[in-house]
């Protein structure tokens, strides 16, 4: 059988194209998008934008997609527990389970870590084949929202990585996706005052209407009525932030991030950034003030917390996407992306 849908040859060059099904093995789920009756979808974002510059650890050629919801097509011999049918999302992370790390319990820095739409084919072609250990069945949301599981499991892994103490004062730069489903959570662990810091836009305005934080401060676009603005926040805010949280992807604001944390405070670099970008940091302030500076990069076993919470509406995800295309319409996906109206994108297939 073929499917089709697009693939990169090189960093910036896609075409649609045809491909064969992939085989399975006897330990593998065939996840299908779009084969049976509903539009079942995959979401993009930012990081694609990386990857179809060939950053981020792309291996070429490569079929995109790396949060991906579907259907089960077929299963290997070796598999229990799932039917053709069932509705699933796929967990797009492959640990080997030999390497120095793995034997160490440390899988997710795994040296042989694969990452399903970035170095291996992802979800945008229709079908895709993973491990049953990495595909969970869903049930209470739309396809589009589940698309959001991915994202919430990183924030799942996020909130393990900052462990968040009862009292804490957060400041989270960017209301885009990753920052709201990220922000959810944070509320609910800990915090006792929260601040959303992000240009005004529908981004901002879907803050709001999820009730993200306590205060959401409207960066002005400009540049320096937007420094003005954060002198403000720092005035108001003379302590600093015990949690500081950048999820902009913008290595300017990773850099004067650090001085809203307040001594002793956590700074969390949350985004994928340019392979090129440099920050530069007072080691004294960090030392001094015993900064901990926190990386958090997607997760292994954290799906099954990302159902839950999306299950119990603890993280809600109704409007983050709020563009849908075909997989034929990638490159206007891609423009759409850049568009300040899309918060966020998927593909989908009916
Ligand atoms: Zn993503
Ligand atoms: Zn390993």
């Amino acid at each position: 059988m073929i499917t089709h849908g697009a693939e990169y040859s090189e960093p910036r060059k896609f075409s649609v194209v045809e491909k064969a099904l992939p085989t399975i093995r006897e330990q593998d789920v065939l996840v299908s998008y779009g084969k049976h009756d509903s539009a079942l979808a995959s979401g993009v974002c930012g990081t694609d934008l990386h990857i179809h510059d060939g950053e981020f650890g792309a291996r070429f050629p490569l079929v995109p997609g790396h949060e991906t919801v579907g259907e089960v097509a077929a299963f290997g011999s070796n598999v229990r527990g799932f039917e053709i049918g069932d509705r699933v999302v796929a967990d797009n992370s492959e640990i080997c389970g030999h390497c120095f790390y793995c034997r160490r319990g440390k899988e997710l820095l795994c040296e042989n870590f694969i990452a399903h739409g970035v170095m291996v084919d992802g979800g945008f072609v229709g079908y895709a084949r993973y491990p049953a250990y990495r595909v969970f069945k869903f049930k209470n949301f739309s396809d589009v929202d589940a698309a959001l599981l991915e994202p919430a499991s990183c924030a799942a892994h996020g909130l393990d990585k900052i462990a968040p103490q009862m009292g804490s004062r957060v400041l989270l730069f960017g209301a885009g996706p990753t920052g709201l489903i990220l922000a959810q959570p944070l509320l609910q662990n800990g915090r006792c005052h929260m601040v959303i810091a992000a240009p005004a836009g529908v981004k901002m305005e879907l803050a709001k209407s999820l009730d993200a934080a306590d205060e959401y401060v409207e960066l002005p676009r400009d540049s320096q009525a937007s420094a003005a603005r954060m002198e403000e926040l720092a005035a108001d805010h003379p302590y600093g932030f015990d949690i500081v949280v950048e999820a902009t992807g913008n290595s300017e604001i990773l850099q004067n991030a650090i001085n809203f944390v307040t001594k002793g405070g956590k700074l969390v670099v949350y985004r994928v950034y340019g392979d090129e970008d440099l920050v530069s940091l007072s080691p004294n302030k960090i030392v001094k003030e015993e900064i901990n500076v926190i990386g958090s990069f997607s997760r292994v076993y954290k799906f099954p917390a990302a159902i839950a919470y999306l299950d119990e509406r603890r993280v809600k995800v109704e409007g983050i996407v709020n563009k849908v295309f075909k997989h034929e319409e990638w490159q206007d996906c891609l423009d759409a992306m850049k568009s300040k109206f899309v918060i966020k994108a998927a593909i989908v297939f009916d």
